[in-house]
């Protein structure tokens, strides 16, 4: 008999969420979805309920949770600056309380983990593009503080966690992640350039619009997951996984007026405080240990996102 893995996902009603679960499922793997439903929504996973491998669990990870698995992905956590900020203890809560529960957790049952760690644990970065090795440029008191300083303890925990009880972790440094199924009103840029764009309004561009991102699909990413869990025990990251292509967000307006065909203008506003000026990516690490690299460029990436956000609309979802 086929004995399937059972693996649970953290967060897994979100955007990144809801595609992983997808893809373990394809797989053949048994999928717990747990999800407090914070920014995530039922809507990214209808299409998942009806199958019997798949279940849903609402709950906060910020309390321990007892369940039977193999691997655990917690990628619980609001991944838009506006969400975050909006209940920044919170944020700290789900990053530092959230990792040692589902750390606690996958000691117990001795299951592997992986964490969805982030390129904000550079901060505003002084190298670039960005290594592992560069421990980063981060204020510890503004208001993305909650956030990078919450994902950069969680690093630490894991790290920990491993040298102390010899867990089998895998931490991913996850650099600006773009597609369908984003939340039309997170506010992060590539959702809110297709919106506006979409609806016709003022684009807004922070500050002058020179400052850079590297923005990767999501079928990459995903893809960029699994090949880290399936990595051997020696492998623990953390490793970035991110598109190195790398462009301004000036640049990133004029691609998406041009591929929607909007007459929408620009407007220009303050840059948020603690803005990194630049990302992109090193991906070196992810080439080596895991043969990976993305293969969707962004014109391909973007047109199945301004697909999602074109249909929503027409459907009066936002
Ligand atoms: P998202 O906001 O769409 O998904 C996060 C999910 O976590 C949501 O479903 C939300 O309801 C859930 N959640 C939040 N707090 C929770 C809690 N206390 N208990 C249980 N569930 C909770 O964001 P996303 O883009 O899918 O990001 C997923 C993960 O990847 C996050 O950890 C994020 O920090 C990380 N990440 C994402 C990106 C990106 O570009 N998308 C970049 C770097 C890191
Ligand atoms: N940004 C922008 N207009 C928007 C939303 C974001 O100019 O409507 C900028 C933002 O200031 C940042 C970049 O786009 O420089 C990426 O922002 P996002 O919130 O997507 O993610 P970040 O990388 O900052 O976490």
């Amino acid at each position: 008999m086929h004995i399937r893995k059972r693996v649970l996902v953290t967060g897994g009603a979100g955007f990144l969420g809801s595609f992983l679960c997808e893809r373990l499922l394809n797989e053949g793997c048994d999928v717990i979805c747990v999800d407090n439903f914070y920014t995530g929504t039922k809507q990214n996973i209808v299409h998942l309920l009806s199958n019997p491998y798949f279940e849903v669990v609402r709950h906060d990870i910020t309390f321990p949770l007892y369940i039977e698995v193999d691997e655990i992905y917690n990628l619980a956590c609001p991944a838009s600056p506006i969400h975050y900020q909006n209940d920044p203890v919170q944020t700290t809560k789900v990053n530092v309380h959230g990792a040692i529960n589902m750390l606690g957790l996958a000691k117990r049952i001795k299951a592997k983990i992986f964490q969805a760690s982030t390129s904000e644990v550079y901060g505003d970065p002084t190298v670039h593009p960005q290594p592992e090795e560069y421990w980063g440029n981060v204020n510890c008191i503004g208001p993305r503080s909650c956030y990078d300083e919450g994902k950069r303890c969680a690093e630490t925990l894991f790290f920990d966690y491993r040298r102390q009880h010899n867990l089998e972790i895998k931490v991913a440094r996850i650099f600006n992640t773009y597609g369908p199924r984003m939340h039309p009103n997170d506010g992060r840029v590539v959702s809110n350039f297709i919106m506006q764009a979409l609806k016709g309004n003022p684009i807004t561009v922070y500050g002058d619009g020179s400052q850079t991102r590297s923005f990767c699909y999501v079928d990459d990413l995903i893809e960029g997951f699994i090949r880290l869990m399936a990595s051997p025990f020696e492998v623990t990251g953390p490793v970035n996984l991110g598109n190195p292509g790398e462009f301004t967000i000036l640049e990133l307006t004029q691609k998406i007026i041009e591929m929607t065909g909007s007459r929408s203008e620009l407007r220009f506003d303050p840059l948020p405080q603690d803005d990194p000026k630049q990302r992109k990516p090193d991906i070196r690490r992810a080439k080596e240990l895991l043969n990976w690299q993305p293969t969707v460029p962004l014109e391909e990436g973007l047109k199945k996102t301004i697909a999602y956000f074109d249909q929503l609309i027409k459907a009066g979802q936002c």
